[in-house]
Order: C-alpha cells, then structure tokens, then sequence
C-alpha cells in the first residue's frame, strides 16, 4: 500500500525499535515467568535517554511532548516488551513539570533524567473507595513543618522499582468543602525514607506480571516542602496526570494491537489445515481486519489527544476516548490472535497468553472501561448524571 503522509515520529519509532530489538521474546518471556521485573531493560531505556522524554532540556531532559512519549510507549508493546514496568515516569512526569515547584524541578527532575532517580509510582486508588476518588479516606494532616499522613492504598504499582511516588491524599476533611473535588493535596513521597519511618508495602500477586501493592500509612511524616502545588488542588493536578496516563495507556494498546495483528497474520499465512493456509478462510480473515482497523482508528484519537494535550488544551474527552478505543481494539486484535494460533496460543513460548494477559489489564485499569462511556455520556453528551 502506498504511504501517502510521512509518519513525523518515524526516528524516534527507528531508534526506539532498534533499542527494543536487543530484548527478544525470551527475554520478557524469562521476565515474565521469573515474575521478575525487566531491570536491564529498563536500564537500557533509562541510559538511551527515553525515560526522560518528557523533562524539559534546561533540566537535562529531552523536553519532548506526550505525541513523542506515546511513540515510545507504542513502539516498547509492539516490539512484544510491557511499558507498564516503567510507563509510571512519563505520566507522572507531568504531574511534577507542570505543578511542581522551581526548587522541586531543580531538585528532582536532573536526578531522574540522568536515571539516579526514578519517579514510577503514584498512589491513587483505596480498597473501599475504588474508582470514587473524591471519597479516599487517606489523610495529611499539617503538624508544624511536616504533613503525617494516615490511610491505606491499593493497587499501587512500582513501589519495589521506584525512588518516588506521587500520592493524593485528602486534606481538608470532605464534609468540609463545597465541591467533593477540593480539599485533595498531591504529595512527593520519598519511598525508602517512607518505608522506614510509617509506610508499610505489600505486594498483590496477580494476574500479570505486573509489581502492585497494597500500601498501609501509620503516621508517615512527609515534609511540608513535598507537597506538590498549591494545599487543595490536588485533584486538579491529578488529572493532568491522569490524562497523560490514559493516552499513554491508549498507545501501549496500540502497540498491543498491532503486536497481536502482526503475529497472526504471519501464523495464518503459514498454518495449513485442510490443505490450504488457514488465513485463505474469510472467517479467519475478518476478524484480524476488523482489529487492523480499530487499532488504526484508535491511533488517530490517540495523536488528536496528544496534539490537545501538548498545546495545553482541554483533552479529558479525547484521553478517555483514545484508551477506550485503544483497549477495545487491543483486546480484540488479542482474542483474534489467541483463536488463531489454536492450541499454540495456549503455549508460553509463543509470547500470546502473555501478552493477551497483558493488554486484558487496560480495560480495567486506569480506569475501567465503564466509567469511560459514563464521562462521555454526562460530560460529552449532557446526560444525566448517573452518580
Ligand atoms: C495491575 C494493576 C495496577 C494498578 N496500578 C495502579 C497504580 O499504580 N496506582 C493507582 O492509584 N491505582 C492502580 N490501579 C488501580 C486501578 O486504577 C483500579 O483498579 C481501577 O481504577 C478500577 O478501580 P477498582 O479496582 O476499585 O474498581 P471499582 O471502582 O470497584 O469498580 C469495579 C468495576 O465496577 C464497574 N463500575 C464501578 N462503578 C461503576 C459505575 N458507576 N457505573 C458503571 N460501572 C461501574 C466497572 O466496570 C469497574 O471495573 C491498578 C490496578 C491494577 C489491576
């Protein structure tokens, strides 16, 4: 087919794929069954510059935008790695560049571009309150020149791989503030100090090869100075972050998607079953162009939320429509590739269950697909609100 546009990001795509094309199959299978966390390979990343994408060039970044990160994103899946061992730092990344202050941009941002330090967790979620974020019971409480922070989070990822971790808790209790939105203040949380001193970690074994954990807080005391932006807007600046999060994760499942697309299309060509190639069947070839499709489509939200995003526009609504997009048709480009391979799909050695597990997460997590089609149908389309 002949390319009609030239595709702008195609030598970070080259060199992102030449990086990756040192870490075969093997090696994120070994990875995956070790439960293991891609150490090399995200050292590899981190020395070649990618993990500092986003941090601006005065601070020893490359002070590139979302539209180039999510290439990098992509480019990791499709070349059959998992960015979700390190795609915490570039969507975090923005969280700190945008609202941090000088001093903490001064003090963090070199440390992490130069791989010193690595900023791959944030904690959000609670195990009672869930996708209801405004609810989350953890608090920081200001005692003389420090926050002590109580509570409990869920699900937080990286903690084990990670220096720093972004963590929203509420400061002003909810029955005092008008909207349920106020009163949330993000934090920067020294992991290591944070384990010895109130914050206790442990790991959920789950479904991915994917480190997440339960946090526990018994009077961790953070300096006041960790506090990211102004006390009560944090749920503000969350979502900046949240929005980098979901069109980072929309490109991942494109990867995803075209991973899955590309490794069936070559099986169906070669696999001969009542003598002929099985991808001469339409019923086998529909679904896999029907998956080609949605992906491309995905992919094109995708660049208009980056384009948004980077001009420092509004993009809550393309954010959330690229990952359901994306998520829908990784999902389906993976159910065609495991279907296809037959029996094989099932076998560790030819990476699908891996990765079908892996793309399985995005219509869960960051956020499920559910309450995608909620914020479209109340903040897009005027519905009533549902809750
Ligand atoms: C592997 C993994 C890694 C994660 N990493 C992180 C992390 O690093 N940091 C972090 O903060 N969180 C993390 N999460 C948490 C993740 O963001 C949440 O699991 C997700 O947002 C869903 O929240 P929940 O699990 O509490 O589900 P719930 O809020 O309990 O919802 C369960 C399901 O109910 C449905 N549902 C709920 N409410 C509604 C509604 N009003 N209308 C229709 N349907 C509804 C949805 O389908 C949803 O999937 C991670 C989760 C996983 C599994």
């Amino acid at each position: 087919m002949q390319q009609t546009q030239t595709d702008p990001y195609q030598d970070i795509r080259d060199a992102v794929r030449a990086l990756c094309a040192q870490f075969p199959d093997e090696y994120h299978r070994k990875v995956d069954e070790a439960r293991g966390y891609p150490e090399e390979f995200v050292e590899a990343l981190t020395q070649a510059g990618w993990m500092a994408a986003l941090i601006p060039e005065e601070y020893g970044g490359s002070g590139l935008g979302l539209a180039e990160a999510s290439v990098i994103m992509e480019e990791i899946n499709r070349s059959g790695g998992n960015s979700g061992a390190c795609h915490g730092q570039m969507y975090n990344m923005n969280t700190l560049v945008r609202h941090g202050s000088e001093a903490q941009r001064q003090k963090y941002l070199p440390k992490i571009a130069s791989g010193e330090l690595r900023l791959q967790s944030m904690g959000v979620t609670e195990p009672t309150t869930g996708t209801d974020t405004t609810k989350i019971k953890t608090t920081a409480v200001k005692k003389g020149g420090k926050y002590v922070i109580n509570g409990q989070k869920v699900w937080i990822s990286r903690v084990q791989h990670s220096d720093l971790m972004i963590l929203l808790a509420r400061t002003t209790p909810l029955a005092e503030v008008k909207k349920k939105s106020e009163g949330l203040s993000i934090f920067l949380v020294d992991i290591k100090e944070a384990m010895k001193s109130g914050m206790t970690v442990r790991p959920i074994l789950n479904m991915v090869n994917h480190e997440t954990n339960e946090l526990f807080f018994d009077n961790l005391e953070i300096p006041e100075e960790n506090l990211i932006g102004e006390e009560g807007k944090g749920f503000k600046y969350i979502l900046t972050g949240l929005n980098a999060e979901r069109t980072l994760i929309a490109a991942e499942c494109i990867g995803d998607g075209h991973w899955f697309i590309d490794r069936v299309s070559n099986y169906v060509r070669e696999r001969v079953v009542f003598g002929r190639p099985i991808g001469q069947n339409q019923g086998v070839q529909f679904p896999i162009a029907e998956a080609h499709i949605e992906v491309e489509a995905a992919g094109l939200m995708r660049d208009k939320a980056c384009a948004l995003f980077d001009a420092g526009l509004p993009c809550g609504a393309e954010a959330n429509m690229a990952k359901y997009l994306a998520a829908k048709a990784s999902w389906e480009a993976a159910n065609a590739c495991i279907q296809f391979h037959g029996g094989f799909g099932f076998a560790c050695e030819y990476d699908v269950e891996r990765k079908f597990r892996e793309t399985r997460l995005y219509q869960v997590a960051p956020i499920s697909t559910n309450l995608i089609l909620s914020y479209v149908a109340e903040h897009i389309l005027d519905l009533p609100r549902s809750f």
